[in-house]
C-alpha cells in the first residue's frame, strides 16, 4: 500500500474534489450556456426573418396592387388599349419606381399595344407565361432571367444575368370578358435589397448572418452563390429555428396573397460557430477559473494540512526517537486542534511514565551494582583477611609456623637447585616464664609484640621472620654474602633487644643459635635441629648471647 503525509493526502483530496466539481460546473454551465444561446440567437434569427419576410410580403403586394389598380383603368375597360392615358400612367409609375423594368398593356392574344418606353410594342408576348397566368388572374410570379428584353436593357455591371420578377393582371371590358392582360416586370435585385436591407439593419449584433429566398420547392432562390440548391427542409410551423449543416437558421415564409400562388420562405441563418461563440468563450472561462480555482484550492488545503499534520508528524518523529531512545523527542501540548492536543499531552505522559520506570530501573541497577561491589570488596578484604590469619601470628603480627615451614621448604628446594646456602636464626627469651610469672601473662604479650616489633625493625625486607612457638621466633636468611653475616645479624637482633627498654619491665633478652644450611642434610629439620642445638648451647652458656 502507497503510503504519503497526511499533507499529501488532504492537498490531493482537496484539489481533485474542487478540480471536479469546478470543471462539472464548468461543462454543466457551458452546456446551458450553449442551449441558451441557441435559443436566443434562434429566436432573434426568427425576428429578423419575421422582418425581413413581411417587408417583402408588403412590397410585393403593394406591386401587384399597382398593377392591379392600373388594369382596371376606364380607357381599358372600355376597350381602348392603345389610349395614350394609359402609357401616362404607366410612364408615371415607372419613373417613379426605379424597381420596374418593363410595363405594358397587351391584347387577349398576347400583342403588346403599348409599353413604357415603347419597348416590345407590336411583339407578342403569347408565350410568356406571365401573359398566360394573367389572362387567368392576377399573377406574381418566380423570379427569371430576361428573354425578349435581355438584349433591349442595359446590362449589369458584374455580368450577372438580368433577371425579373413578373406581375400580371387580367384587362376585362365591361361585360367581364378578358380582353388583355397588364404585365409588369420587376428587377429581381429590388426584391433582393428589401430582404438585404430588412436582415442586415441587425448585422452588428449578429455578425457573419445570411438571408436567402426559398421558393415553395425549398429550392434556393438567393443568393446568386447558392442559387438552386435545396435547403435542408425545416418545419418552421413546430420550430422556430433549426440547428444542422453548421447553421443555426430560422426561416418564415412570405406573406402573399394566395391568389398569387407565390410562397416564398425567408431564411436567415448563421454559423453555429459564431452563434455560440459568447457560450464557448463562457465555458473556456469557467474551466480556466476552474483549474484556477483548483490550484487555490490545493494551495490552501496544503497549507491547512500543513497546520494540522506538522504536530502529528512531529508527534510521530517524537514517538520513534522514544521507541529507538534517541535523545530530542519533543511533545506539542498546545493545539487549537482539540484532538491533537490530547494526543501529544497523552503520548508525552506515557513517555513521562515509561522514562520514570525507566530510571527507577537504572537506579535499582545502579544500587545493586553498588551493593554487589560492597559486598565483593568486603569478600576480597575477608579473604585477605583470612589468608593473612592463615600465614600471620594473630599476637605479633609476624608469620605464623605454617608459613615458616613452607617457607623453610621453599628455601631448601631453592638452597638444593641453586647451592647458595641460607641460614636460620632461632630465637628465644630468656626467662620468659619469670616474666609470665611477676607481671602476668598479659604483659608477657606486650612484651612478646615488642620482640617481634625489634626482630623485624633488625633485619632486611627480604629477611623472613616467624613465630616459631610460645615465646620463640625464627630467622630465615636467604642468600648469605659472607659466612659470617648470619651471626651479625644475630648479633645486631640481640643487642637490640638488649638494649630496649620495655615498659613496667625494664630489660629483656634472648639468646640466638644460629644453624646453616648444609647441602648434606636429607631433610630441614636437621638444619632445625641444629639451630637448637646452638640456641641450647647459647642458653648453657648463660644466655643473652648469639652461638
Ligand atoms: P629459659 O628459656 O631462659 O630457659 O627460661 P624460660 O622461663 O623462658 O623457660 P621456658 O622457655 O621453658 O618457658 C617458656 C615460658 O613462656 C612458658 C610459658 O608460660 C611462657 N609462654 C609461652 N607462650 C607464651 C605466651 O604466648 N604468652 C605468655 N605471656 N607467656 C608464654
Ligand atoms: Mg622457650
Ligand atoms: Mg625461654
Amino acid at each position: 500500500m502507497l503510503k504519503a503525509s497526511l499533507r499529501s493526502h488532504l492537498t490531493l483530496w482537496f484539489a481533485g474534489l474542487s478540480l471536479l466539481t469546478l470543471l462539472s460546473v464548468g461543462f454543466y454551465v457551458g452546456h446551458i450556456a450553449t442551449e441558451q444561446m441557441k435559443q436566443a440567437s434562434g429566436n432573434a434569427l426568427l425576428n429578423t426573418a419575421r422582418s425581413a419576410a413581411s417587408l417583402l410580403g408588403e412590397q410585393l403586394r403593394e406591386r401587384q396592387l399597382e398593377v392591379y389598380l392600373l388594369s382596371r383603368a376606364p380607357h381599358l375597360e372600355r376597350g381602348d388599349l392603345d389610349n395614350p392615358a394609359i402609357l401616362k400612367s404607366m410612364q408615371l409609375r415607372t419613373q417613379a419606381r426605379a424597381e420596374y423594368a418593363w410595363m405594358g398593356v397587351t391584347d387577349a392574344e398576347g400583342k403588346v399595344h403599348q409599353a413604357v418606353n415603347g419597348l416590345l410594342v407590336g411583339q407578342s408576348v403569347q408565350q410568356r407565361p406571365w401573359f398566360q397566368a394573367g389572362l387567368r388572374g392576377e399573377y406574381t410570379g418566380d423570379p427569371h432571367e430576361a428573354v425578349l428584353l435581355a438584349k433591349m436593357l442595359p446590362g449589369l455591371p458584374n455580368d450577372e444575368p438580368l433577371r425579373f420578377i413578373d406581375f400580371a393582371a387580367p384587362i376585362h371590358n365591361a361585360d367581364g370578358q378578358v380582353i388583355g392582360v397588364l404585365g409588369a416586370h420587376a428587377h429581381w435585385s429590388w426584391v433582393t435589397r428589401i430582404v438585404e436591407s430588412a436582415a442586415f439593419a441587425h448585422k452588428n449584433s449578429m455578425p457573419d448572418i445570411e438571408a436567402l429566398i426559398v421558393d415553395h420547392d425549398g429550392k434556393i432562390l438567393y443568393p446568386e452563390a447558392l442559387m438552386g440548391q435545396q435547403l435542408a427542409a425545416t418545419d418552421s410551423k413546430l420550430q422556430n429555428w433549426t440547428a444542422g449543416n453548421g447553421f443555426l437558421t430560422s426561416m418564415v415564409s412570405v406573406p402573399t396573397p394566395s391568389s398569387t400562388a407565390l410562397s416564398w420562405s425567408i431564411a436567415v441563418r448563421q454559423p453555429l460557430e459564431t452563434a455560440l461563440q459568447p457560450a464557448r468563450l463562457l465555458m473556456y472561462k469557467l474551466l480556466i477559473l476552474g483549474v484556477v480555482a483548483a490550484v487555490l484550492f490545493g494551495l490552501v488545503a496544503y497549507y491547512l494540512a500543513l497546520y494540522l499534520s506538522r504536530p502529528i508528524e512531529q508527534l510521530a518523529l517524537s514517538a520513534r526517537q522514544v521507541q529507538n531512545n534517541e535523545p530530542g523527542a519533543q511533545f506539542q501540548l498546545q493545539h487549537p486542534v482539540l484532538e491533537i492536543a490530547q494526543l501529544g499531552q497523552s503520548i508525552d505522559a506515557m513517555t513521562q511514565s515509561l522514562l520514570g520506570k525507566e530510571r527507577e530501573l537504572q537506579e535499582a541497577n545502579a544500587s545493586l551494582e553498588a551493593t554487589v561491589a560492597q559486598r565483593t570488596a568486603a569478600l576480597t578484604q575477608a579473604n585477605a583477611e583470612l589468608l593473612s590469619l592463615a600465614t600471620h601470628d594473630g599476637l605479633t603480627g609476624v608469620y605464623n609456623r605454617r608459613r615458616f615451614d613452607e617457607k623453610l621448604t621453599e628455601y631448601t628446594l631453592l638452597f638444593r637447585r641453586t647451592g647458595r646456602p641460607f641460614s636460620l636464626l632461632l630465637i628465644d627469651a630468656d626467662h620468659f616464664k619469670r616474666i609470665n610469672d611477676t607481671h602476668g601473662h598479659a604483659v608477657g604479650d606486650e612484651v612478646l609484640q615488642q620482640l617481634a616489633q625489634l626482630i623485624q625493625s633488625s633485619l632486611r625486607t627480604t629477611d623472613f621472620v616467624a613465630r616459631y612457638g610460645g615465646e620463640e621466633f625464627a630467622v630465615l636468611l636467604p642468600e648469605i654474602a659472607q659466612p659470617d653475616t648470619p651471626e651479625v645479624v644475630a648479633e645486631k637482633i640481640r643487642a637490640a633487644i638488649d638494649e630496649a627498654d620495655f615498659p613496667a619491665i625494664g630489660n629483656v633478652t634472648v639468646s640466638i643459635g644460629i644453624g646453616l644450611a648444609d647441602p648434606a642434610d636429607n631433610s630441614h629439620n636437621a638444619l632445625i635441629k641444629r639451630a637448637d642445638q646452638q640456641l641450647y648451647q647459647a642458653k648453657a652458656a648463660g644466655r643473652n648471647q648469639v652461638v
